[in-house]
C-alpha cells in the first residue's frame, strides 16, 4: 500500500486536480490521499492558508473580514466551476467559517487553529466528492475520524502514539481516502494544526499508521538537487539520500521536505519518494534508511541558511569549572531559547542559534550571563550563515574537509567557524551572511564538477 501525498501547488486548480486524480487512480496501490490547501497558481498569487490567517488577523482585529471571507470562497468556487461540479460546498463553506468565528472568537489560538486548518478540509471534500463523480470509490476522512490525535499545542502539534494504532484500521476500507493534511484533533477534542507545511507530517504519521510500503510525497519539482538551484545553475538532482542525510539539509534550508516528517518515518524505516505531480514519470529522490556510497555521491547535498547568532564566551580554565556550560544554558532555558550548535574549545564556547529565538530579549541574556557565569570575554555577532556540506560516509573518506576548505578558501570566504566534530554525516561552517551564496557555489563546483573522491 503507498500513502500519497500532494502539496499546494498540486492542488492549486481544477487542471492540476485532474493531474492529481489522474495519478491517483493510475495506481491502485495509491490507496490514502493527503492533500494540501490549495497553493498559489502563479508567483504572484495567495496561498489559501495564508488567506485563512488573514481571515483570521481581521476577526481578532474587530475588522470587517467579509471581502476576505469571500476571497476564500471565491478559490473553491473557481475550482467548482472549472470541474463543472454543484457549488452545494460553497455553502458549506461559508458556514463552517462563520461557526469556527462565532464559536472560537474568544479563544483566539484555537480559532487561528481551526481556520487555518480549512484549507485543507474543504480541498478534501472537494477532491473526494470530484473523484466519486468520476465513477472511483472515495471518500474523505477528517483527521478526527482517522485517528490523528496530537498534543494541544497551537500550531505546533505534535502526533500521540496512540494514533499510529488508530490508523492501522484504514486499511479496511476498500474507497479510497483523502485526509486533509497540516492538522490533528487534541484529547480536548480541539483543532491543532502542524507547523507551516505540515501537510507532509500527516502523510508521514499516516504512512507509519498504515504501515505503508511507501509515502509518496509529490510536489512541483522531479526530486531534490543538490544545490539550491536559484544559487547553482542546473543542479544536478540526488536519486537516494537517507534520513539522517536530509534531516541535515532540510534543518538548514532545503524547504521540499518537512524535517519533521521524517521523524514517524525513520522509526519503521517506510521509504519515502518526492516525486512531480507535472511529471509523475520521472523516478524522483527516494528517501530511505541507507544508501549505496560511490565516488559520486559522497557528498549528497550542500545547502546554507542565513539569520543566525553566535554568542562567544571566553574564560580562562573554563575546561576546570565544573557545571560553567550548565550555568550559561540554564540562562538560555530561562528565556526558552532553543540553540542550534555549541562549538567549543578549553577556554572558549559559541552558542549558534537562530536569530528570532534571541532577537526580543539579547540584552537581558548577555546582562544575565555577565552576572551569573563571571565571564572573561562575552561577544554576540549576528549575520552568520551556516552553511552544510552533507554525506554519509565522508568523516570515513580522506579529502573531503581538504577538499571544501580549499573551495571557500580559493573564493576568499573567511571561516568564522567550524564543526564536524558530533555529526557523523556532516561538516556545519559559519560565514558571513553576505558570503552565503559564494560559498554554496564554489563547493559545489568542488564536490559535483572537480575530482572524484578516492574511495
Ligand atoms: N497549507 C499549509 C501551509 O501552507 C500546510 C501545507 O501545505 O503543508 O503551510
Amino acid at each position: 500500500m503507498k500513502v500519497a501525498k500532494f502539496g499546494g501547488s498540486s492542488v492549486s486548480n481544477a487542471e492540476q486536480i485532474k493531474k492529481v486524480l489522474d495519478i491517483v487512480n493510475a495506481d491502485k496501490d495509491r490507496k490514502i490521499i493527503i492533500v494540501s490547501a490549495p497553493g498559489k497558481r502563479h508567483k504572484e498569487d495567495v496561498k489559501t492558508t495564508d488567506l485563512l490567517l488573514r481571515l483570521y488577523e481581521k476577526v481578532l482585529a474587530g475588522i470587517d473580514y467579509t471581502a476576505k471571507k469571500q476571497e476564500i470562497i471565491q478559490r473553491y468556487a473557481d475550482i467548482i466551476n472549472d470541474l463543472e461540479m454543484s457549488d452545494d460546498l460553497l455553502e458549506q463553506i461559508d458556514d463552517t467559517l462563520e461557526s469556527f468565528i462565532k464559536q472560537l472568537k474568544d479563544k483566539p489560538e484555537r480559532l487561528q487553529d481551526a481556520l487555518l486548518s480549512c484549507g485543507e478540509n474543504f480541498n478534501a471534500q472537494l477532491i473526494a466528492t470530484y473523484n466519486n463523480s468520476r465513477g472511483i470509490p472515495t471518500r474523505y476522512i477528517s483527521p478526527g475520524d482517522a485517528g490523528i490525535t496530537v498534543t494541544d499545542l497551537p500550531q505546533n502539534a505534535q502526533v500521540l502514539d496512540q494514533s499510529y494504532e488508530a490508523l492501522y484500521k484504514l486499511r479496511d476500507y476498500d474507497e479510497k481516502l483523502i485526509i486533509p493534511g497540516y492538522f490533528g484533533m487534541s484529547r480536548q477534542n480541539y483543532v491543532v494544526t502542524f507547523p507551516r507545511g505540515g501537510s507532509d507530517i500527516t502523510g508521514a504519521i499516516v504512512s507509519r499508521g498504515v504501515r505503508a510500503d511507501l509515502y509518496e510525497n509529490f510536489t512541483d519539482v522531479s526530486g531534490i538537487f543538490r544545490a539550491n538551484p536559484t544559487i547553482v545553475p542546473n543542479p544536478l538532482s540526488i536519486d537516494e539520500i537517507t534520513y539522517r542525510e536530509m534531516r541535515e539539509l532540510s534543518y538548514a534550508g532545503f524547504g521540499v521536505f518537512h524535517d519533521e516528517a521524517l521523524q514517524p518515518l525513520y522509526k519503521d524505516r517506510i521509504p519515502v519518494v518526492i516525486k512531480n505531480t507535472n511529471r509523475p514519470n520521472d523516478t524522483g529522490t527516494f528517501i530511505r534508511h541507507d544508501r549505496e556510497i560511490n565516488s559520486n555521491n559522497v557528498v549528497s547535498g550542500i545547502s546554507c541558511d542565513k539569520g543566525f547568532t553566535v554568542l562567544s564566551i571566553k574564560k580562562y580554565l573554563m575546561n576546570r569549572q565544573v557545571g560553567f556550560t550548565r550555568k550559561v544554558l540554564g540562562i538560555l532555558e530561562d528565556y526558552n531559547i532553543s540553540f542550534d550548535h555549541m562549538p567549543s574549545g578549553i577556554d572558549n564556547i559559541s552558542i549558534i542559534m537562530r536569530s528570532k529565538e534571541i532577537e526580543n530579549v539579547e540584552q537581558k541574556v548577555l546582562n544575565d550571563i555577565r552576572q551569573r557565569c563571571d565571564v572573561d570575554e562575552l561577544s554576540v555577532e549576528h549575520d552568520l550563515a551556516i552553511l552544510m556540506i552533507v554525506g554519509e560516509g565522508m568523516h570515513r573518506i580522506i579529502g573531503t574537509a581538504n577538499m571544501i576548505t580549499h573551495a571557500l578558501a580559493e573564493s576568499k570566504i573567511n571561516l568564522r567557524m567550524m564543526n564536524q566534530g558530533a555529526s557523523e554525516i556532516s561538516m556545519m561552517f559559519g560565514i558571513d551572511v553576505d558570503d552565503a551564496d559564494k560559498a554554496v557555489k564554489a563547493t559545489y563546483e568542488y564536490c559535483y564538477n572537480g575530482e572524484a573522491l578516492q574511495i
